[in-house]
C-alpha cells in the first residue's frame, strides 16, 4: 500500500493531456472569496478575508484549527475520531498566501500551495545565481 504520494503509481496519462481534459475554470481562479462563517451542529467553520480577522477568531477561539487542503486533519477526524470545534480557512487571507522574494530568500505564506510554489521556483531558478544552500 502506497502512503505517500511519492510512493504512488504514475498516472497513465501525461501532465499536459490531463490540463487539457480537465481545465479548471477561469472564474475559479478569479475568484476571491468573501468572509464566512458558517455555524454547524459540530463545528463552526470560519473564511476570514483578513490576517487580523484570523487572529481574532484565533484570539476569541484558542482551539480554532487552521486548515488548508485537510488531508492531515481530515484523517484526525475521520479516522482518529478527533474533534475540532472550530475550523479556520485561510485561503482568502492574502498575507497567508504569497511567496516573497527577499534579500535572504524566499518567505513563503502558510497557505501557498505547492503548485504555486513549484512555479515560482521554477520561475526563478535560472534567474538566481547559484549559490550553495545555509540553515
Ligand atoms: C494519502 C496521503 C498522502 C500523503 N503524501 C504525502 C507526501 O507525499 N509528502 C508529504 O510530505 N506529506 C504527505 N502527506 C501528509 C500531508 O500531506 C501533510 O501532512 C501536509 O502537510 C498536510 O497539509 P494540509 O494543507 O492538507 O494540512 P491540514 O490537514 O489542513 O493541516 C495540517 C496541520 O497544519 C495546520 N495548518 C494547516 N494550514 C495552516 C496554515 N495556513 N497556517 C498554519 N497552520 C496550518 C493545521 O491546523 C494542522 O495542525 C500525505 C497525507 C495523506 C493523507
Amino acid at each position: 500500500m502506497s502512503y505517500f504520494a511519492v510512493d504512488a503509481s504514475p498516472l497513465s496519462l501525461a501532465n499536459e493531456e490531463l490540463s487539457h481534459l480537465i481545465k479548471f475554470p477561469e472564474e475559479l481562479k478569479q475568484y476571491t472569496g468573501t468572509s464566512l462563517h458558517v455555524n454547524g451542529s459540530r463545528v463552526d467553520w470560519y473564511r476570514p478575508t483578513s490576517l487580523p480577522s484570523l487572529l481574532a477568531i484565533k484570539r476569541k477561539h484558542s482551539d480554532a484549527r487552521c486548515i488548508t487542503g485537510n488531508t492531515e486533519c481530515g484523517i484526525e477526524t475521520k479516522l482518529q475520531g478527533r474533534m475540532y470545534p472550530t475550523l479556520v480557512n485561510p485561503s482568502a487571507v492574502r498575507e497567508l498566501n504569497q511567496i516573497t522574494h527577499t534579500n535572504d530568500g524566499l518567505v513563503i505564506g502558510s497557505g501557498v500551495t505547492l503548485t504555486a510554489l513549484l512555479d515560482k521556483c521554477n520561475a526563478l531558478i535560472g534567474k538566481l545565481p547559484v549559490r550553495p544552500c545555509c540553515s
